[in-house]
């Protein structure tokens, strides 16, 4: 990249529900090479970095010296200057007691473009999260927002509280835990009830979320005894009291979609994956990935056709037909698929299994059986050793995926036949349309056809690959595309796992600096 691509984009990240997170927040963090993160920051806007982002904390808590806030400021120009897109997250609004604009002069200073994302800030989303109004129609038409810390001797001007006590009108207090006895007292010396309802909400819209009640005469000795802890937001006005008024609809006045959009709970949320898979079916991985929250992407690359030799299968219904076979083992959704389709060419169908017991490789299989009109058994791919009477393996030339079973005839007993059902080629429509493929962050290989095939068509490979077992991993390694994440059980559940477990391990200890 060239010094001409760097910029800086401050980030506001709300205050730390992933639901308020904004969709731009989203969209900018998408795009970023690193991210300075601070303590209320939150962590929901780790879903939407780039596997291949660096992520840097650091550390800057509210308050915090000048130096931290230098060091900062330097490290925004430094990095913007090397070519690399910034993303620097902060709690709420970035221009809201954030010293946003410390960081958008010194980039505007250097010559480096910077952007600004406006966040929810806290200041109105704690109130909001407690069921308290700012402004209610009759009780008050303003609303204050004042910062509680004070600092003398360092950069904050004072606050005159005795005025605002005057002026009426909620008052909203941030990074106001500590002084709440110092302001409380002042704004009755100004002309408040001392009986003014005070609620400090702490840790705002988060799960831990807690709501403190108290008036203007007692909140320190209240607070200080439930211990309410930072990051807290202190409301003062009559209104703070109305949500009480609401009885026990007020306890769940927060919607519970904000915290599960882009989900804590969802392992993959953000992450855009490719799957290459045959035209025929849609991937059963797919409906999982989306579950974790990810976007998958299925690209069609393959396509199925009858195996080069047809004999072995035409011989193999002759057999079943014949009632000379006692079981059946299918080893994939396609293969189950493909063997229907040639028993009704052969001008039979399922009835041709009457008696035989089918068994399914898996779930997925056992779910495509069924849809066929066939309750298959579950179980494994038939072991080495001498099986009991003669049993098919209905496969896929060169069939590796889902069970990774293996492939040859050689590596069954000789009880059991080996029977190509079809096999896998190069889709010979039109090669498959990527959207935006650089903003693909994994690709899923299930099979060592597919790496082949990906190859083939020269698509891109995204930072991180992924490969369902040893044999194909054994493919992409062949190809050059050093694959990350393979997981221990080569099942669909296992591929899942192996990958969230990838991608938090990007949530936890935050990448160093480089
Ligand atoms: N830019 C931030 C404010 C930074 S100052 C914003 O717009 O929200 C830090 C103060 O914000 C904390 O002391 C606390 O008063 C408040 N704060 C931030 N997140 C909060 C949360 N989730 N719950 C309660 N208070 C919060």
């Amino acid at each position: 990249m060239t010094v001409a691509h760097g910029r800086v984009i401050l980030i506001g990240a709300g205050p730390g529900a992933p639901g308020l997170l904004t969709v731009a927040a989203m969209d900018a963090l998408r795009a970023v090479d690193v991210v300075l993160y601070d303590r209320l920051a939150g962590s929901a806007f780790r879903r939407y970095v780039r596997p291949t982002a660096r992520l840097v904390d650091v550390g800057k808590q509210p308050g915090r010296s000048q130096d931290v806030q230098d060091e900062i400021c330097a490290r925004l120009v430094s990095e913007a200057k090397a070519g690399r897109v910034v993303a620097r997250v902060k709690g709420g609004n970035p221009f809201v007691f954030g010293r946003g604009w410390e960081e958008v002069k010194v980039c505007a200073d250097n010559g480096i473009p910077v952007h600004v994302v406006p966040g929810v800030t806290s200041a109105i989303a704690a109130p909001t999260a407690a069921g308290i109004p700012l402004t209610h129609r009759g009780l008050t038409p303003m609303f204050t927002v004042v910062s509680g810390h004070e600092d003398p001797g360092q950069d904050r001007l004072p606050v005159d509280w005795e005025l605002l006590g005057r002026l009426g009108g909620a008052i909203v207090v941030l990074m106001g835990v500590g002084t709440v006895g110092d302001y409380a007292a002042r704004l009755v010396a100004g002309g408040r009830r001392p009986d003014t309802p005070v609620v400090a909400i702490e840790n705002a819209t988060t799960p831990e979320q807690a709501v403190h009640r108290s008036t203007l005469a007692r909140a320190s000795a209240d607070f200080g005894h439930v211990g309410l802890g930072s990051p807290a937001v202190v409301v003062i006005g009559e209104q703070a009291a109305l949500a009480e008024s609401l009885g026990p609809a007020a306890t769940s006045i927060l919607a519970p979609e904000i915290a599960h959009e882009g989900g804590m709970t969802r392992r993959l949320g953000g992450w855009r994956i490719a799957i290459p898979r045959s035209i025929a079916r849609e991937s059963a991985l797919a409906p999982l990935l989306r579950a974790e929250g990810a976007v998958a992407v299925e690209v069609p690359v393959l396509e199925f056709v009858s195996p080069v030799d047809p004999d072995p299968l035409r011989a193999a219904i002759s057999a079943l037909r014949a009632g000379r076979v006692h079981e059946v083992v299918v080893t994939s959704a396609v293969a189950a698929d493909m063997f229907v389709s040639a028993l009704f060419r052969a001008g039979s169908d399922v009835r041709a299994l009457a008696g035989v017991s089918v068994v399914a490789a898996g779930p997925h299989v056992a779910t495509v059986l069924r849809r066929h009109g066939l309750s298959a058994d579950l179980g494994d791919i038939p072991p080495l050793g001498v099986a009991p009477h003669l049993r098919l393996v209905l496969a896929l030339e060169d069939e590796d995926s889902g069970g990774e079973q293996p492939a040859g005839p050689e590596a069954y007993s000789p009880d059991v036949e080996v029977v190509p059902v079809g096999r896998a080629r190069l889709h010979r429509g039109p090669p498959p349309r990527l959207d935006e493929p650089a903003t693909l962050d994994a690709v899923v290989f299930m099979s060592s056809r597919t790496v082949a095939a990906w190859a083939d068509l020269a698509l891109p490979r995204p930072p991180v690959v992924a490969c369902i077992g040893p044999r194909t991993r054994a493919a992409a390694d062949r190809f050059g595309m050093a694959p990350q994440v393979v997981p221990a059980s080569p099942t669909l559940p296992g591929v899942v796992e192996a990958l969230a477990a990838f991608a938090s391990g990007r949530v936890g200890p935050p990448s160093e600096p480089g």
